[in-house]
């Protein structure tokens, strides 16, 4: 019991305030008594000399005099009644100070209780405590700390247990079409055609391209990926793309015009990632845009920037989607994805995380359903020099 109270900050405080007060009081009383027998003669003997005590008192106190032994009382009288003073001062003085220690040791300690009691409910797994300590010195800094600090952590906790939800979800739906249709075919309901293996590779080809999907997503969300950013002509690198995308335009009747502003300036980027952005957003269209249709890529200079917008007139997207579009396994229309061969979601969540960190972002807009949507990245001119 004993040993776990002297184990507490709030006593080793008042400990250390008690060591301050006894030193105050030590050296008071030593001081004082020291000094006092000087003092006394310095005051009270200069009175006697000049004959202040009245008659009878010799102004010499020479040894074996009347008036030094009158001098002597004197100073005994006046000693004891000033050492009873002082004690009771010293009483009055350590009784206030301990008070007030205990005061400010609680004011002390109070808030790091409070921290304790929160850090263990934290633990507990309840992210939503959080702490209040008024004031601006360092226990309240500490405190906005500590309270940023579960924020992180409730944050994190909620997209471990969404990523989780998602996952699941993701793995299941071809998961439980292979299953049926196993079934199927081992129960006989199923015939055994071409046409069902091949939905069951179908099926099969989706969960894998989910787990490379995911492997680059928590690649790119945890930053495990190696940057070379360089300056960079976006005109070569549009060109290629035109090369290489143009006749899966073609075979779909859609029309695709690239467009590059002239005198653009380089950019910082790595030319392997906007690349795989590009080709991410550019596939998109291709997946969203019916034959007929028209996808436009774009370059120009704005501000410090070049942007490359990707515009199609494909299905667009609904304004109420438009914020989450970025956000990953969000999918405007899942069923209309899926059946038009579309992943799960993770594309631009991926392409949004590899042009941030390059230093640029990205942007999605929509005029509505049925109106196109366009994709923007922006990314930063080379300095020149680099
Ligand atoms: P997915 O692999 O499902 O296409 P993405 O992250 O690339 O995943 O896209 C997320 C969602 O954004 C898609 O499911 C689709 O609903 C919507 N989307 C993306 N690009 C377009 C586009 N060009 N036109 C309309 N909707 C789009």
């Amino acid at each position: 019991m004993m040993q776990a109270f002297r184990s507490r900050l709030g006593f080793k405080l008042l400990v250390s305030y008690l060591a301050v007060i006894f030193v105050a009081v030590a050296v008071l009383v030593s001081a004082t008594q020291i000094s006092l027998p000087g003092a006394f003669n310095r005051h009270l003997g200069g009175m006697a000399e000049k004959g202040q005590f009245g008659q009878g008192m010799p102004g010499a106190m020479g040894p074996g005099g009347r008036g030094q032994a009158m001098m002597s009382d004197l100073y005994r009288g006046f000693r004891d009644s000033f050492n009873e003073a002082l004690a009771l001062s010293i009483l009055a003085a350590s009784l206030s100070a301990v008070g007030v220690s205990l005061f400010f040791s609680r004011r002390v300690v109070a808030p790091l209780q409070a921290m304790m009691a929160a850090s263990q409910r934290i633990a507990e797994g309840h992210y939503d405590e959080r702490v209040h300590v008024p004031g601006n010195d360092e226990l309240s800094q500490l405190a906005g700390h500590f309270n940023q600090m579960t924020e992180r952590l409730e944050q994190t906790e909620s997209m471990r247990r969404q990523l989780i939800g998602d996952v699941s979800h993701e793995l299941r739906t071809p998961l439980t079409v292979i299953k049926g249709m196993m079934e199927g075919l081992v129960d006989g309901v199923l015939p055994g055609t071409p046409e069902t293996y091949e939905q069951i590779h179908k099926e099969a080809d989706r969960l894998s391209r989910l787990v490379e999907d995911l492997q680059e997503l928590s690649r790119v969300e945890a930053g495990a990926f190696q940057l070379r950013l360089a300056s960079m002509q976006i005109r070569d690198l549009i060109l290629s793309i035109d090369k290489r995308m143009r006749p899966q335009f073609d075979a779909r009747g859609i029309t695709f015009q690239c467009e590059i502003s002239p005198n653009l300036p380089a950019v910082t980027a790595d030319e392997d990632r906007l690349l795989q952005v590009l080709i991410n957003l550019l596939g998109n269209a291709l997946q969203y845009t019916p034959s007929g249709g028209r996808v436009d890529l774009t370059a120009w200079q704005q501000g410090e920037q070049v942007a490359i917008r990707v515009a199609d007139t494909g299905v667009g997207i609904a304004p109420e989607h438009l914020p989450h579009i970025l956000t990953r396994f969000y999918r405007a229309d899942p069923s209309r994805s899926r059946q038009s061969g579309g992943g799960s979601g993770i594309g631009l969540t991926v392409a949004k995380h590899l042009v941030e960190a390059q230093g640029g972002k990205i942007t999605a807009e929509s005029a509505g359903p049925g109106k196109g949507s366009q994709f923007t990245v922006f990314l930063p001119i080379a300095s020149p020099g680099k």
